[in-house]
């Protein structure tokens, strides 16, 4: 699909508010500054069709190429792969479903069924910011036979951050120390590590990534591959998270 060496991959983002972007090529561009040729991005929807939304926008120059499927769009001139993602906000907390088709959302919300329907429409799931505020971490601590659903653990969310009274602390900690006892040495490369900005502006895509190497060939393999966090770049997305945490609660618009 993508022929480069190394890919770097940000799967979890949000664009702007309501998918809100300066244009498609300025996107592309803002993302390719940080993931460079080979970068993956992803795009979440939640109950709405941003991604749809973005690769279908009117203007720029550079070409969309939909990739089989219709999980996402190549952009050649800047080599990059656009991915569609949902967020699903399951009441036991919050799924990442990744390669998701083009026009096609999950509707349930509870996780189990949930879990169903992604599977059903082809896509791989991620446990994001799993002890975070929202998080299924819990949920599937209660719940191990669920594990083996998920191919890749988000051990480090870049907007994962402690606020008194508000978020969860060390959170990443320990989404990494359940990582490292249960999933790493129990269920082997079944389901990897990944780092992830889940930035809600264009302009922190790409601050967080898992190094793919896609060597398998296969975009669900490559994310169950990553077992060491010399292939995660962390970078705290904390200005960002506090803008999106103020325009949430009415502060900022
Ligand atoms: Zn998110």
């Amino acid at each position: 699909m993508i022929k480069a060496d190394i890919h770097k991959a940000d799967i979890h983002n949000h664009l702007g508010r309501n998918g809100a972007n300066p244009g498609f090529d300025e996107t592309i561009d803002i993302a390719h500054a940080r993931l460079g040729n080979g970068g993956i991005f992803g795009i979440a929807n939640s109950d709405d069709f941003r991604y749809e939304k973005f690769v279908e926008q009117k203007g720029g120059k550079y070409k969309r190429i939909t990739v089989s499927d219709k999980i996402g769009v190549y952009v050649p001139e800047k080599q990059m792969f656009v991915v569609k993602c949902q967020e699903v906000f399951s009441k036991q907390g919050h799924i990442l479903a990744i390669a998701m088709p083009h026009g096609k959302n999950i509707a349930s919300k509870e996780a189990r069924d949930a879990i169903k329907e992604a599977k059903d429409l082809g896509a791989f799931l991620d446990a994001v910011h799993p002890f975070y505020v929202e998080g299924i971490g819990k949920f599937l601590e209660q719940n191990p036979e669920l594990l083996q659903h998920f191919s890749t653990w988000e051990v480090y969310n870049g907007s994962a951050v402690f606020i008194p009274g508000f978020t969860t602390a060390f959170a990443n900690k320990k989404a990494m120390k359940f990582y490292s006892s249960n999933l790493l040495e129990k269920l082997g490369n079944g389901v990897g590590m990944s780092s992830s900005t889940d930035g809600h502006s264009v302009e922190s895509i790409g601050k967080c990534y898992t190094l793919l190497d896609y060597s398998t060939n296969s975009f669900q393999n490559e994310f169950r591959n990553i077992t060491s966090v010399d292939k995660l770049h962390i970078e705290s997305n904390w200005f960002d998270m506090y803008k999106h945490a103020a325009q949430l609660g009415g502060i900022l618009k």
